[in-house]
């Protein structure tokens, strides 16, 4: 009999390190391989982007989003720290890093 094997997102952390197109993304797992440390894992539903698992310990490195293959599949979501904000001085708008 085969083990069984439980993965469980950490719901302490509402924090989302990357955003997937699933329109796009192709479900290579391509980012899954090359993060050192883990934060996703495979969708068990073939072609269906990966399962953020521990969004905490991602340290904003690039890889996933550098190495995919599909334009648009993937995008960094930057913790509000790293969204800085301004005021266009001419016409007001507040604008912020998206
Ligand atoms: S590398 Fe890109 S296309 Fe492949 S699973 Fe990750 S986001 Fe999807
Ligand atoms: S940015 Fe780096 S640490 Fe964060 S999920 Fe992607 S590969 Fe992993």
């Amino acid at each position: 009999m085969a083990d069984k094997v439980y993965a469980l997102p950490n719901v302490q952390s509402p924090s989302t390190p990357v955003i997937f197109n699933p329109e796009k993304c192709i479900g290579c797992n391509t980012c899954v391989e090359v993060c050192q440390i883990d934060v996703y894992i495979p969708n068990p539903e073939k072609g269906k982007p990966p399962i953020i698992l521990h969004p905490e310990e991602c340290w904003y490195c690039g890889c996933c989003v550098t190495d995919c293959p599909t334009p648009g599949a993937i995008k960094f979501n930057y913790p509000l720290p790293l969204k800085p904000r301004w005021r266009n001085k001419e016409t007001g708008e507040v604008m912020q890093v998206k």
